[in-house]
């Protein structure tokens, strides 16, 4: 069924790079026939899952949405594909993204950009748009983003899914194509707070081939979900942040946010308002943190080990030219930009001013983040300060693109989870999405929360 939906609707939304069709089935048709022969099987066994460009999966095309790895095929699974492969969720294929998912509009994707179900002419959000959008036009019941910046919330609340970024070291790194490695996190983009908690709890939890893994358990965030969904949330202070909305943000979504803290209070939480006052300063240090990190990430791709090869059209055939025209022809404007302004901030001479000081930053927000959760049990934001604009309208300028993402970064800066659930429509009708941000490690509480706002 869908498969079927992705040949219906795949032409106007544009959601995959790539339909695993075959495989998906016969997966699907072996999960039916282990059912029938009475095995015990994980509870999501043969609910179909679509993957993000960016996370490898073997005999499967990975781009991460760039020319220069159009052909890979990568020889080795992620962690997080060789647990859905072991629990027997059939991959349906491979989705769209903004390159190396740097961008909040899938715009920047070297492979056409998708569009929003809600409305085809506006952007799904970015980086994982492509994934938002597959749930969102019932092409698949679940999907898999990475959250760097904002790469799942961000595309969750514009097309109306829930999206979670799970506390970094969550969930294994290992097999994601880095984008900036002390930010990234995969995690769950799905239509229900439970089905979140589920695949969180699927793909999540340690793994000895990812350095910066938790050892520990993972918290029980299906039975949070659980007793969220019960619509009791007495007992739980929910901290308002004074710096994360306002000014900037759009008259609807602000009026829906109005509303989701009567649903809370009347769900019996305790509102609260809270001061973080370094995190104005977060969206600065992140586009200095992110470039620097993406720069040196990216420096792998020589034109020699994976996909794409250029060599120079006149003049000797050396190593460095091959590694620039490759470069130059395989890498898109932002994927550019954003070397050029990483290796800038990471030069000698500057790299106490730019990258130090970020670095400083981002112990400051950190502060900000512990003194916020000694007075609330969760924060509570709107995720992105307006809804989806109009397909080409911020392409020009990359400040305003970066600018969507203010309210989504602090987390990523200080390695604490964040959801985005839907939270109604704005007076365009367009979804609007909450954020709700936890300390480290308590993932649960966002699962409890959540769920009570369903
Ligand atoms: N919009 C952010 C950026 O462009 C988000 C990136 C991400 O989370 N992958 O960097």
């Amino acid at each position: 069924a869908h498969l079927d939906r992705i040949a219906a609707v795949e032409p106007a939304v544009h959601a995959f790079l790539h339909v695993n069709g075959e495989d998906a089935l016969a997966t699907a048709r072996d999960v039916d026939a282990r059912r029938a022969a009475g095995e015990d099987l994980h509870v999501l066994a043969g609910v179909p899952i679509a993957v993000k460009d960016i996370v490898v999966t073997r005999g499967m095309p990975t781009t991460a949405g760039s020319r220069i790895l159009e052909g890979w095929v990568p020889p080795y699974d992620a962690t997080i594909t060789t647990r859905l492969r072991e629990a027997g969720l059939p991959i349906l294929g491979k989705t769209n993204m903004d390159e190396f998912a740097m961008g909040s509009s899938t715009e920047h994707s070297a492979y056409g950009n998708t569009h929003n179900p809600w409305d085809l002419d506006r952007i799904p959000g970015g980086s994982g748009g492509g994934s938002a959008a597959a749930v969102a036009a019932y092409e698949a019941p679940l999907a898999i983003g990475t959250d760097t910046g904002g790469s799942i919330r961000q595309p969750g609340a514009v097309t109306g899914t829930v999206g979670v970024k799970p506390t970094y070291g969550g969930v294994s790194r290992y097999g994601l194509i880095a984008l900036a490695s002390s930010l990234d996190q995969a995690g769950p983009v799905t239509r229900t707070v439970l089905d979140s908690a589920l695949l969180h709890e699927l793909i999540g939890g340690h793994d000895p081939r990812d350095s910066t893994s938790i050892p520990e358990p993972l918290p029980a965030l299906v039975d949070a979900a659980r007793r969220g969904a019960t619509g009791d949330l007495s007992g739980v202070r929910v901290g308002v942040v004074t710096e994360l909305g306002g000014e900037g943000y759009q008259a609807g979504v602000r009026a829906r946010f109005e509303e989701s803290l009567e649903l809370l209070r009347g769900a019996g939480a305790e509102i609260v308002e809270v001061s973080c006052p370094h995190f104005t300063y977060a969206l600065g240090a992140y586009y200095l943190i992110l470039p620097s990190e993406a720069s040196s990430n990216l420096a792998k791709f020589d034109g020699m080990r994976f996909g794409l090869r250029v060599e120079p059209t006149e003049g000797p055939v050396t190593a460095e030219r091959v590694m620039g025209a490759t470069r130059g022809a395989g890498f898109g404007d932002e994927v550019k930009r954003r070397i050029i302004l990483g290796t800038y901030a990471l030069s000698a001479g500057y790299y106490d001013a730019y990258y130090g000081s970020a670095q400083k930053v981002r112990t400051l927000i950190q502060r900000d983040f512990a003194a916020a959760f000694e007075r609330a049990d969760v924060l509570v934001s709107p995720t992105a300060p307006t809804t989806a604009f109009r397909l080409g309208e911020k392409l020009d300028d990359p400040l305003a693109m970066y600018l969507n993402d203010v309210a989504t970064i602090p987390a990523n800066l200080a390695g604490v989870p964040g959801m985005s659930v839907p939270n109604g429509l704005s007076d365009d009708g367009l979804p609007v999405g909450l954020q709700i941000l936890a300390p480290a490690k308590a993932d649960d509480r966002l699962y409890r929360v959540g769920a009570a706002l369903e």
